[in-house]
């Protein structure tokens, strides 16, 4: 491998973009790092610890326009000034995955996008191989980035979540397994409000894909199905569905509450009562992560194993208590409307559901009909609760409004009666009350702790 003492810029100093900075410095590269806020104090001891150089809380043009490369952290949307010199100079963009791609040797990648369950199945798919045995690492959202995993400790697989944000500027990337779970409207703030353009992005995980390749798609989606015929797929195309018409092809689907994985006579066959994380989505999940393991040589008993006794992750339809007849369930991680539909959908008790939070400009009918169904009571959590009263008003009778977790889950608890369930499923973004999904299920967890 060619070393390079060319200008390496990274914009944003987070996960991904420490990852880089490292890879690239190991690389040989003269690397500068620019992030407009402040640097957490774990990334910048990391970036001084390895002698890079950066700066915060101001992105200065002369040190960043003299880049051969620069390497744009998902976070940063392109509408900010920076960006539009970077772009005007003629700049190199790549994402944090595509620098990575460039040094991952013979290494192989199974790369997860979708709008909804890619940590699910990343971490599924991860502790299939692992439990197999393999060299295997999970990157992306979830763990390492990847640039950091190959700098630090790289590893023969990788098992990556990639975001579509990610999937932006990538000009080879080119997993060797891609998987495309589902595509429902969200982010399109940083699509300028075209869902096309989101779609595009999510599709662009197949794009340098070729005929040695695998692309592992959900046949049940309407919108993937639409978009797939306007595209031409270079890799040998795999699907899993709800639909037995499936049987007889290789690919994923369910026959009589039973989940089958048929890839080269070394057929799965086991009931969807066995699989240890539960509801309908979970079943997509699995599929996707048991035919992406069959690719990579995991024996089915393997795979059974892990299905069986996988545990599902923090702030996902995640049990926490039962008091006095109630079930609390924080499903934190439900940011958008279609991740709430699965969740309501997995429901068989009546729900008290708190909803609510940043509004990312949904659409709440495609969860009407469930909510008629199955919710006696809403608790609207968030700054600005007016879009969950104008869509369930006259819907549901009881629609209380609050504005913390502690006052939401009081509201929870005494509006539910024994053998109800009380769901955290807010469909929205955190950032209005919380500094995330994850303190927004921890400060529900700790509210229903102290009832
Ligand atoms: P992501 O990483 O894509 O955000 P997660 O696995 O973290 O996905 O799950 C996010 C939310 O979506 C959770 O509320 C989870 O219960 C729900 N979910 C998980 N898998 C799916 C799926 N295949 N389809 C729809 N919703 C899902």
């Amino acid at each position: 491998m060619s070393i390079n003492t060319q200008r390496l810029v990274i914009l944003g100093a987070a996960e991904s973009g420490v990852g880089a900075a490292l890879l690239g410095k190991q690389q040989g590269w003269d690397v500068f790092v620019s992030d407009g806020g402040i640097i957490k104090d774990n990334f910048k001891e990391v970036l001084t610890l390895n002698g890079i150089e950066f700066e915060e809380g101001i992105h200065t043009s002369d040190k960043i326009l003299n880049a051969v490369c620069l390497v744009k952290s998902p976070g940063i949307s392109e509408k900010v000034a920076i960006m539009k010199q970077v772009r005007a100079a003629g700049i190199e963009v790549c994402s944090e995955i595509e620098f990575g791609f460039r040094y991952k040797g013979d290494s192989k990648i199974i790369a997860i996008t979708g709008s909804n369950g890619k940590s699910t199945t990343t971490k599924l798919t991860y502790t299939i191989l692992k439990d197999a045995d393999y060299d295997v690492a999970m990157v992306g959202n979830i763990g390492y980035s990847f640039a950091r995993q190959i700098a630090e400790q790289p590893c023969k697989w990788y098992v990556m979540e990639v975001s579509s944000f990610q999937l932006d500027d990538i000009h080879q990337f080119r997993p060797d397994v891609a998987v495309l779970l589902n595509i429902t409207p969200d982010h399109l703030d940083r699509y300028d409000y075209v869902f096309a353009n989101y779609v595009e992005s999510k599709f662009k995980i197949t794009k340098y894909q070729n005929a040695d390749d695998y692309f592992i798609v959900n046949n049940d989606d309407n919108v993937i199905k639409e978009f797939i015929t306007t595209h031409s797929i270079h890799a040998t195309t795999i699907y899993f569905t709800m639909n037995e018409n499936n049987a007889g092809n290789e690919g994923g689907y369910i026959n009589n509450d039973r989940l089958h994985i048929d890839y080269e006579g070394d057929n799965l066959d086991m009931s969807i009562h066995d699989l240890s994380i539960k509801g309908k989505h979970n079943q997509y999940n699995s599929m996707a992560a048991g035919i992406s393991a069959r690719i990579a040589g995991v024996r089915k008993e393997k795979i059974r194993e892990t299905f069986a006794g996988f545990k599902g992750l923090e702030h996902r339809l995640e049990y926490v208590a039962t008091i006095r007849g109630v079930e609390y369930i924080n499903d934190s991680k439900a940011t958008n409307v279609n991740s709430v539909w699965f969740a309501l959908e997995s429901m068989k008790k009546p729900v008290v559901l708190i909803l609510g939070g940043q509004d990312k400009g949904n659409d709440y009918t495609e969860i009407l009909e469930l909510v008629k169904e199955k919710v006696k009571a809403i608790v609207c959590m968030g700054v600005d609760n007016s879009p969950i009263h104008a869509a369930f008003d006259g819907v549901v009778s009881t629609i209380v409004d609050t504005k913390s977790t502690d006052e939401a889950v009081n509201a929870a608890y005494s509006l539910a009666d024994h053998g109800d369930v009380v769901l955290l499923a807010p469909a929205c973004a955190s950032f209005d009350l919380f500094k995330n999904y994850e303190d927004r299920g921890a400060q529900f967890k700790e509210a229903v702790k102290n009832l």
